[in-house]
């Protein structure tokens, strides 16, 4: 523009009367000296015009008319060297400005990014990609008050075996399945969060929202009913579920997150798997379990605990082959209580590691000098769970010098179908020590013999429920003699239990029991009782306290 505006004011020059040239001449100039100094902050764009007009400006005027602009040609090339100056050192500071802002903005977008980055990790669940507890309870404040909500607390059952067994691997791939499994089953704009470990929960507002989440918490539990896939294993998992609904003006957040959790642990001491509404009652049942735990753990402590012993007998002779060692709890302050009644307690809120331990070490110390009796003592399928177990069997049996071939620890069948590997790897390692694994209750579940075998049991249960039935129902003598037959028939033993009458006996002789068990014989007693009635062999002289 400038070459072409130049050679115009040059070619125009030619035609006008002096007036006229004298306006040339100035405007062009004035031009140029404009263009220049509005391009400062472009530096070649300033430099290419300074050169492109003045230049040739300065060189026609010069010579033109005689030399009579000769005195502005000079002035006007003094005047572009000093803006060329000023331009090269202005330029300069501008471009320095110009980067530091630049540095500024991409400081600027990096603290956004990191605020954000920030934020997420504070929000977010970094193994599902879910919100974490802290984001669910803000979005729970913000939403309880405002109208009808609803929420779920869910807890895996069988998560921690899982994670024991199998390893954290496998425990972090079943969280990420099982979330992805809950978020397909996710009513439209709920939110699902995990709160830590295998705990989950899922919101909801409207004025659906309780029908929505029982929906929802019905769901998971149908997705979880049969076994997962996860990488090479296949494990089984539950899902405990509370539910929890508030009217606004109900309660707050963090109330209704209690709710939930108490009515999601009904659940949990009510079989596990499955779904339960919050109602007023089942604080009570919580306070009451809460108090039964504090009670059992100071019992522990203050040694209100015992161990009675009740025979088993040869189903030929009669005679006393073993006890099995049963607790008690006599010294409870609120009057005693049987271990139906705190030993599901003590299993949820674990102590039946302790519980079980005292057991086993009292009767290896009671029995220890009976060297004709067996003892049996049963094991809590919840005693698996701990890695260490095995040892601290071993550990008791060392330093109470029993010897673990006359050891049986009875167990029921419930944990083999959930763990299969882990009871496998537990029975191995208690034979392993010599000792005999029985298992219990047998013909209260659904376990085949076949099944059983290969856990290599040496010793099979009668359930007290199958004895009761065997003098009316002739279904239940023909299960008794098939199952002895077949029993004996893999190398186990047989025992009845709750052997009531003479019939009975007779009956569970007749289909081939090797042992029975029961009030027809012996109840359950302390001790110094089988003592005093020199029933269990000679000992040498025990007091009695
Ligand atoms: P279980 O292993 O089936 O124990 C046998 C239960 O049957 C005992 O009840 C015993 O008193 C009762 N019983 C024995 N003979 C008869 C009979 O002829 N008729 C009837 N109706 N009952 C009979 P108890 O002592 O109340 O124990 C109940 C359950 O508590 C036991 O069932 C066992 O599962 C559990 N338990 C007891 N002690 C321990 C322990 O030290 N550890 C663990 N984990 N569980 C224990
Ligand atoms: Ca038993
Ligand atoms: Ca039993």
């Amino acid at each position: 523009l400038a070459a072409v505006f130049s050679a115009w004011g040059f070619a125009l020059y030619g035609y006008g009367d002096a007036y006229a040239k004298g306006q040339v001449v100035f405007f062009l100039a004035l031009t140029m000296i404009a263009c220049v100094f509005c391009l400062t902050h472009l530096r070649p764009a300033a430099l290419s015009v300074a050169a492109i007009g003045v230049g040739p400006y300065s060189v026609f005027f010069f010579f033109a008319d005689h030399g009579h602009f000769r005195a502005i040609a000079v002035i006007l090339a003094l005047v572009a060297i000093g803006m060329v100056a000023t331009i090269l050192r202005n330029y300069n500071d501008f471009a320095k400005l110009v980067a530091s802002q630049r540095a500024l903005l991409a400081e600027h977008g990096e603290t956004l990014r990191l605020g954000e980055e920030n934020s997420r990790l504070a929000n977010q669940d970094p193994l599902t990609g879910l919100a974490n507890r802290r984001r669910f309870i803000a979005r729970l404040s913000e939403l309880s008050g405002s109208g009808p909500v609803a929420m779920a607390f869910l807890d895996l059952d069988g998560f921690k075996i899982v994670n024991d067994d199998y390893g954290h691997e496998v425990g972090d791939a079943l969280i990420a399945y099982v979330a992805k499994a809950f978020s397909q089953c996710l009513p439209e704009r709920a939110v699902l969060a995990r709160l830590g470990g295998d705990e989950f929960a899922a919101l909801v507002a409207g004025p659906d929202a309780l029908r929505e989440m029982l929906g929802f918490a019905r769901a998971v539990c149908d997705r979880l009913e049969h076994a997962l896939t996860i990488g090479q294993r296949t494990v089984s998992v539950g899902a405990s579920i509370g539910v929890a609904a508030a009217a606004p003006g109900d309660c707050d957040a963090h109330e209704l997150l209690r709710r939930a959790d108490v009515a999601m642990y009904h659940v949990k001491a009510n079989g596990k798997g499955g779904v339960k509404l919050y109602g007023g009652e089942l604080d009570l049942d919580r306070r009451r379990q809460n108090a039964l735990k504090q009670e059992i753990s100071g019992g522990l402590d203050r040694g209100e605990f015992e161990v009675h012993y009740q025979p088993i007998v040869d189903a030929r002779s009669n005679a006393i082959v073993s006890v099995e060692a049963l607790l008690r709890w006599p010294a409870r302050a609120g009057g005693p209580l049987g271990p139906d009644d705190f030993i599901p307690t003590a299993e949820e809120e674990g102590l039946i590691d302790a519980l079980g331990l005292f057991a086993l070490r009292r009767a290896c110390e009671d029995l220890r000098d009976f060297d004709k009796i067996a003892v049996s003592v049963n094991l809590s399928p919840a005693q698996f769970r701990d890695p260490d177990f095995e040892r601290k069997v071993a550990r008791v049996l060392a330093e109470t010098g029993f010897p673990a071939a006359r050891l049986s620890l009875e167990v029921t069948e419930g944990y083999l179908i959930g763990n299969p590997e882990r009871a496998a790897s537990v029975i191995a390692a208690l034979k392993a020590m010599g000792a005999s694994v029985v298992l219990d209750d047998f013909g209260a579940g659904y376990t085949s013999i076949a099944y059983l075998q290969k856990y290599g049991f040496s010793a099979i249960k009668i359930d007290r429920s199958l004895t009761a039935r065997i003098g009316e129902d002739e279904k239940a003598r023909v299960l008794v003699t098939g199952v002895v037959y077949l029993a004996n028939g893999l190398d186990m033993t047989v025992t009845a239990e709750g052997v009531e009458t003479e019939e009975q006996a007779q009956l569970l002789r007749l289909a081939g029991c090797q042992s029975l068990q029961g009030f027809w014989f012996y109840r359950p007693a302390p001790m110094c009782e089988w003592l005093g009635r020199g029933l269990l062999g000679s000992t040498p002289a025990a007091a009695c306290g």
